[in-house]
């Protein structure tokens, strides 16, 4: 799965896809991310595709309002 865009760009994560995001996947791949955390954005349409797609790898991911995200974003000091 190609993810050309970060999530500065506040558009949908899913390859092709071109809309806004609502939501926020905050994820991290335990074999390679030690406290560290990946973010992809999602449009209402995606948000169960994304989930599911790291669900199935068994990814520890939390699914954020993106209004929520960014606030939280804005408060961290990390990344
Ligand atoms: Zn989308």
């Amino acid at each position: 799965m190609a993810l050309a865009r970060g999530p500065r760009d506040l558009i949908c994560s899913a390859r092709e896809c071109e809309e806004k995001a609502t939501h926020a996947l905050v994820w991290s791949n335990p074999a390679i991310h030690t406290g560290r955390h990946k973010t992809w954005l999602s449009c209402p349409e995606h948000v169960s595709f994304l989930h599911d797609y790291l669900a199935y790898r068994k990814f520890p991911v939390e699914t954020l309002a993106l209004h929520e995200f960014l606030a939280r974003e804005a408060h961290s000091t990390t990344e």
